[in-house]
Parts: C-alpha cells; structure tokens; sequence
C-alpha cells in the first residue's frame, strides 16, 4: 500500500502548483481562477528514493458559498480518512482567513500527521509573515514557494519520516 500525501486548504492557496511540482505532471489544472479544478487528481511522487502518492483536492465546483464550503469539507475529510500525511497549504500574502480557520479545526481534530505549508513565501520578507499561521494550532510553519520550488525540499525531507 502506498504511502498518500493529501494536499488540502482553500481554493486559489496554491495547491495544483505545489502538486504539479511534486509530481511534475501536468494533468492537474491550474489556473488564475479559483475553483477550477475538479474533482482530485492522484499522482507518483519521489523524493529520497521513496515513492508515494500525490492528491490534489479540487472539485469546488459549487456556485453558492455554504455549497462551496461544504464541498471543501468534504475533501478535507476524505483526505484525513485515505492520507497518511495531511499538507495544509495557507496563503502567506492573504494570511489565515475564516474558511482556513474552520478547516485548521477539522485537521486538530484528526489523528492525521498534518504540516502547516506557507505557500508564497517567495522571497525573505514574507517569510517574517508566516508565524501568522501558529493560530491555526497546528504545529510547525513549513514556508515554500510552490512557484520557484523553494522550501519544498525540507518539507518533503519531514513528510517522508512518516512513511
Ligand atoms: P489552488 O486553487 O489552491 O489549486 O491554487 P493554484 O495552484 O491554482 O494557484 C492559484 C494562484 O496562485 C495561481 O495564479 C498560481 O500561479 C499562484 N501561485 C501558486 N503558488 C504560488 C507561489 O508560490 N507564489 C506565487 N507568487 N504565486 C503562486
Ligand atoms: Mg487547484
């Protein structure tokens, strides 16, 4: 059985690049808007001579805002149900909004190794902005860049000890 890392978080936080990096598979859609990508994607990933699988949870394909969250808490759930590790992936150039603060309270309550991921942090500056995301009460802030690729080795250095 393979080892699943399940990426989750809002839509437009940056979770369809950080996959595609991983994975480096373009089947994943990324796109300026939020909410285009449907339903999840499952793709191989290799890091330290390890493989493992990949989820990019979309499928935010409700119009209304109570469907919209619903259909985030779905994913978030089937992730904490199939993942082995848990990528919560935040938005350091918005900082914790509400919809982030009610999916960091689903993931405290799993039993799910889950790291808190800083994406956008593309340069030093705002990586002083990502300590914002202790309030989730998750643990460790991991900052990357899902854009130039920055930080994602060090995370990926920590999520594969789970294996
Ligand atoms: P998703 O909705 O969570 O899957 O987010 P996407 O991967 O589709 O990305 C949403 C937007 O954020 C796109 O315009 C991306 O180019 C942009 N984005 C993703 N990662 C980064 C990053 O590390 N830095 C910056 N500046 N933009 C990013
Ligand atoms: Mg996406």
């Amino acid at each position: 059985m393979s080892n699943i890392v399940a990426i989750v978080g809002r839509p437009n936080v940056g979770k369809s690049t950080l996959y595609n990096r991983l994975t480096e598979s373009r089947k994943a859609i990324v796109d300026d808007l939020s909410g285009v990508t449907r339903d999840r994607h499952y793709g191989l990933a290799e890091w330290t001579n390890r493989t493992f699988t990949v989820v990019d949870t979309g499928g935010y394909v409700a119009n209304s805002e109570d469907l919209f969250e619903t259909a985030i808490r779905e994913q978030v759930l089937i992730a904490i149900e199939e993942a082995t590790v848990i990528l919560f992936i935040a938005d350091v150039t918005t900082g914790p909004t509400d919809l982030d603060d009610s999916i960091a309270d689903m993931l405290r309550r799993s039993n799910k190794p889950v790291f808190v991921v800083a994406n956008k942090v593309d340069n030093n500056q705002l990586l002083s902005e990502t300590h914002i995301f202790y309030s989730f009460g998750l643990g460790d802030i991991y900052p990357i860049s899902s854009m130039t690729g920055s930080g994602t080795g060090e995370l990926l250095d920590e999520v594969v000890k789970h294996f």
